[in-house]
């Protein structure tokens, strides 16, 4: 992305003001900010959920700022996968029709990746309970397994692991790492918590990016 400027509400000012921000293809960033920093708005514009005020915003060489929005909806339904802190299931789908809906929005999903991707999460006995009846550590499961169903080529992942103890965080997080590896998928992960930033190789703190808030 370059030059982004969001604001919400034009009397307060942008809240986002990015010269410049790049992900390569596979690479994995953390981005680390406080609360109410602006780390989920910068997911939605990347996303295209949001438009900026000005600047390009690139997925897979396209200007998400372009585009309307059911075109929008359509380049991120095929190229990204998003993760969210609440996990947002559709509470009146099963399992397995939370991952199938992902990937028939994509036209890219096939049941055998949902199938393996069952297995691999060890929730095949799970696959007809909706999203009520599972651990926070399973809907954290499908949560993932929903982002990478389709192939995207980049997964935003908007503190992921917010909702759940150390433990299960450390491992959430470890899965969510190696599927997108495994799957090709750039990953940029957003969170205000230093032990999950401190394990990535390439992390910034969005202070550092966002001119913003100087
Ligand atoms: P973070 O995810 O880092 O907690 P957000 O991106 O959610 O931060 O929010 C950044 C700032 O923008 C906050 O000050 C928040 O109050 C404000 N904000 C977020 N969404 C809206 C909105 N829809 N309308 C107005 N202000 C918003
Ligand atoms: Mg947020």
């Amino acid at each position: 992305m370059a030059q982004v400027v969001k604001t919400y509400r034009a009397c307060d000012g942008p809240i986002l003001r990015i010269p410049s921000l790049e992900l390569a293809a596979r690479q994995e960033l953390g981005l680390k900010g406080k609360s109410g920093s602006g780390k989920s708005t910068l997911l939605n514009l990347i996303a295209g959920i949001l438009l900026p005020d000005s600047g390009s915003i690139e997925v897979d060489g396209r200007d998400m700022t372009r585009l309307d929005e059911a075109a929008r909806d359509g380049w991120r339904g095929r190229r990204i996968g998003y993760v969210h802190q609440s996990f947002h299931l559709l509470p009146s789908l099963t399992v397995w029709e939370n991952l199938w809906v992902a990937a028939a929005l994509s036209g890219q999903g096939k049941a055998e990746r949902i199938e393996s991707f069952l297995e691999r999460l060890d929730l095949q006995d799970r696959r007809n309970f909706k999203p009520s009846r599972l651990s926070l550590g399973q809907q954290q499961r499908v949560a993932v397994a929903r982002a990478l169903v389709h192939h995207p080529i980049l997964v935003l992942a908007d503190e992921p692991t917010g909702n759940l103890d150390a433990e299960m965080a450390q491992t959430a997080l470890e899965l969510l790492r190696s599927m997108c590896r495994e799957s090709g998928a750039a990953l940029l992960l957003v969170s205000h918590d230093p032990a999950i930033l401190s394990q990535f190789e390439h992390s910034h703190d969005l202070s550092e990016l966002n001119q913003a808030c100087s």
